[in-house]
């Protein structure tokens, strides 16, 4: 009964204390999640309809500088199959999504210096310069604002960043010493500064994340106010310091969906690849929950198997069109439907 409340209550736009969302997360069962996401889609239809907003993922360069403990494509993973796109793979790549309606480019990587500012701003107008009616989304990482405010320049519209976790204790046992969560706040906050559309978000599940650590990322999120939010389980990969800990799961994260849903109504929230990967219909799941945005692949197939976070990764051999059949396909067995829009934030 108590959880009944708690969800009404965050439904009604009030915000709940730490040991509020501690209770209501931790005491969780089918019946309150059931009533969680059945009122995470009345406010997203209520903002967003039945649309669901696709987004085509350009995964650029698998080189990274740094050495998070979880991720795949680390600098010490030296069993990493490293490559980079050229400026015309990249434009190829949006050339194929144009024509099968994306009208957002995510082009991510690791964190890689081989591509200067110079570079980068090169590729970004010529994206901006072909396709004006497209959104431009980067996710590489923390830079100077200097940089930054060159990209916005050169037409970037968006940028993600996920802060991880919103403990800093927590944050020191996932990354290296070279990576702060204070740094990374700092960009995030130079993004959103800038004028980007910012989106931020978390693993669940991760190594020593405690239910406590979970809501102060919903805290985080509270404050940033952030276009969008990713978050996805942890999934742990074979060559990381952390192949050996358990990954997150989809019943969880589906959870915390829910709950993102009540508190930023209007939030663009994928449905993660992450999620789709540990069940099988974890993306129909994560729309359900309140999920409102699909991110498939556009990077050539033969590259796919090389951008690997996690072990087991879905959609490796599929070409772009592929995904994009079978993604529709999966979103209108539930009731929604693809919208071929920029697919901006409600203000
Ligand atoms: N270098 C860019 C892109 C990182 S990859 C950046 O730092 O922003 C995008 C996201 O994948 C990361 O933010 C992280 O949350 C997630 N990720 C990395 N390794 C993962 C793993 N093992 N399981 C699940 N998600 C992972």
């Amino acid at each position: 009964m108590i959880n009944i409340k708690l969800i009404d209550k965050l439904f009604e736009n009030q915000m709940l204390s730490q040991s509020e969302f501690e209770t209501l997360i931790n005491n969780r069962n089918e019946e309150t999640s059931d009533y969680l996401f059945k009122k995470a889609r009345e406010v997203r239809e209520n903002h967003y309809g039945k649309s669901v907003y696709l987004r085509g993922l350009i995964e650029f360069s698998n080189y990274c500088k740094n050495d998070c403990l979880y991720c795949g494509i680390r600098r010490s993973n030296k069993n990493a199959d490293r490559y980079r796109l050229s400026q015309e793979q990249i434009m190829e790549c949006c050339e194929i999504g144009y024509k099968l309606g994306f009208r957002t480019f995510v082009l991510q990587s690791g964190e890689d210096p081989y591509y200067t500012d110079d570079m980068l701003c090169q590729i970004i107008s010529e994206i901006r310069k072909n396709y004006s009616d497209c959104a431009i989304t980067l996710s590489i990482g923390e830079k100077p604002k200097a940089s930054y405010k060159r990209y916005k320049n050169a037409g970037a519209d968006r940028y993600l960043l996920r802060h991880e976790t919103a403990s800093s204790e927590h944050y020191s046992k996932l990354h290296p010493n070279t990576l702060t969560l204070e740094a990374r706040k700092k960009c995030i906050y130079d993004l959103k500064e800038l004028g980007f559309q910012v989106g931020t978000g978390f693993m669940v599940g991760s190594p020593f994340q405690t239910t406590s650590n979970l809501v102060e990322d919903l805290m985080f999120l509270k404050e940033l106010e952030p276009q969008m939010i990713g978050i996805g389980p942890f999934i742990p990969h074979r060559d990381t310091p952390f192949a050996k800990k358990i990954g997150g799961t989809c019943e969880l994260t589906l959870f915390m969906l829910g709950l993102i849903r009540l508190i930023l109504p209007k939030v663009l929230l994928p449905s993660t690849t992450a999620l789709g990967t540990i069940d099988p219909r974890g993306r129909e799941k994560g729309i359900m929950a309140g999920g409102n945005v699909v991110m498939p692949n556009l990077s050539p197939v033969d590259v796919r198997k090389k951008y690997l976070l996690y072990d087991n990764k879905i959609c490796m051999g599929d070409e772009a069109a592929e995904c994009r059949v079978c993604l529709q396909k999966r979103i209108e067995s539930i009731g929604y439907e693809i919208e071929e829009t920029r697919g901006d934030a409600l203000k």
